[in-house]
């Protein structure tokens, strides 16, 4: 029996669903605890290449269990959407090997056009929002103003608690944003489609959980997005709305009292960034496109160009302190073998003087990088297995990151399949 956590350690994407997917082989249930269907792990493996957006990665394994927990943003139309997506290529998803916590509110219609309505409004002040409805829906769960999945399990008791919910929404739709108000009919017939249809899937999975424990089950907690955007500890409020480090995972799975065995970062050999907010390593120009190229860095779920630039030591530093991460998975080094030196964002000057921590967010647009290079190694290592047999340029690459971020690297990924991975 054994908890783990696979989390990231900076602003996300950062190959999370890559290895939950290759870790899921040594565990028997794989549960999403924070975030929406704003995500999106990429995983390669025999049966194709996926973009999964709120569903578990451990949705191709046959005998795991996946669970949505109770800490999720419940979009019940992109769910199902991405149910049939996934099945369509061959995958069985059934409620033998997805369930859903009765305890997850649900992300309505309205959440996703609040959204867009704010983007709106603050024009170039935006937050880069997916308009996905995140932010509204979990203002909403702490307003106490939406409704939980076990509800539709109880349609009468739903209807009337909806009724109160809307009278209120449509306040704020229409006279905050001159919007058109929703009618029951409408926010029902949504209900009635899409909320059926995921109705099977949902049970009490904190029930669940603990009998697993109970019969000493193996239990991987998954997040979304990584320590800078947690909505606590991150880069607020150009943040995610949910807690995405390892501390929540218990609280948002179901699980509340599980204590973490292992807490796996994942962090890419280099950084990228998708939306606003500042980003210190930040490379600009011919030498960022070639990164990004190199590296395949475009949404999962938008297309949009991520920012990019080299590895930034004190905000991985800063990740890994807020993760209390045990082990870490570098990802992406193949990536770096065009380069004939690696950069590296190595310190901080903030106010002229040079600084290891990581700013306040009210001062980290102030934060320099401050360079430093390693030799590059010039050679395609995507078909490397074994520690030894990287080139030494690399091999010291990987020790300098891992002595500046004090966490040792015990996993490093040469290429998107799953088995493209060195052990340490
Ligand atoms: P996640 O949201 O953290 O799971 O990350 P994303 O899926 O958004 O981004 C990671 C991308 O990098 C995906 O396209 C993966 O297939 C790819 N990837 C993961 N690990 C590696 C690796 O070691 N090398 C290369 N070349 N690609 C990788």
């Amino acid at each position: 029996m054994s908890n783990c956590a696979i989390v990231g350690i900076n602003w996300g994407d950062e190959g999370k669903g890559r290895m939950v997917d290759l870790l899921t082989q040594s565990y028997d249930v794989v549960v999403r605890y924070q975030g929406g269907g704003n995500a999106g792990h990429t995983v390669v493996n025999e049966k194709g290449k996926f973009a999964l957006h709120l569903l578990p990665s451990g949705i191709f394994r046959d005998g795991v269990v996946n669970v949505l927990g109770n800490g999720v943003a419940l979009d019940c139309e992109n769910l199902w959407i991405e149910i049939e997506d996934i099945r369509s290529k061959g995958v069985s998803i059934t409620p033998e090997n997805l369930k859903i916590s009765d305890r997850a509110s649900l992300l309505l219609p309205w959440h996703r056009d609040l959204d867009a309505l704010e983007e709106a409004r603050l024009k170039d002040k935006k937050y880069g929002s997916t308009k996905q409805g995140i932010a509204p829906f979990y203002s909403d769960k702490y307003q106490k103003k939406t409704i939980m999945a076990g509800e539709l399990l109880y349609p009468e008791r739903m209807q009337a608690h909806l009724a109160d919910i809307l009278e209120w929404k449509n306040l704020i739709l229409n006279r905050v944003y001159g919007a058109e108000p929703y009618t029951m009919d409408q926010i029902m017939a949504w209900l009635n489609d899409f909320g059926e249809k995921i109705k099977p899937f949902i049970c009490d999975t904190g029930a669940f959980l603990r009998n697993a424990q109970s019969e000493g089950k193996s239990i991987l907690f998954e997040a979304q997005l990584g320590s800078l955007r947690d909505l606590d500890y991150g880069i607020y409020p150009m943040t995610t709305s949910s807690n995405a480090i390892a501390a929540y995972a218990p609280v948002g799975s179901g699980l509340p009292s599980a204590p973490m065995d292992q807490v796996i970062g994942v962090v890419k050999a280099y950084s990228s960034c998708v939306g606003e907010g500042p980003f210190t390593c930040e490379w600009f120009g011919e030498e960022a496109e070639k990164l990004r190229e190199a590296g395949g860095e475009y949404g999962a779920k938008t297309g949009r160009p991520r920012r990019v630039g080299p590895i930034d030591i004190v905000a991985t530093r800063y990740g890994v302190q807020c993760q209390g991460a045990t082990d870490i998975a570098l990802t992406k080094l193949d990536v770096l073998s065009y380069l004939d030196e690696i950069p590296i964002c190595a310190h901080y000057t903030l106010d002229g003087k040079q600084t290891e921590d990581f700013p306040f967010p009210a001062v980290l647009g102030d934060a320099q990088p401050v360079w430093e290079t390693m030799p590059g190694w010039k050679c395609d290592i995507s078909g490397i297995r074994k520690w030894e047999d990287l080139p030494v340029a690399a091999r010291n690459y990987v020790e300098y990151v891992e002595q500046q971020i004090g966490c040792h690297i015990t996993y490093v990924s040469v290429g998107p399949e799953r088995d493209s991975i060195i052990l340490r």
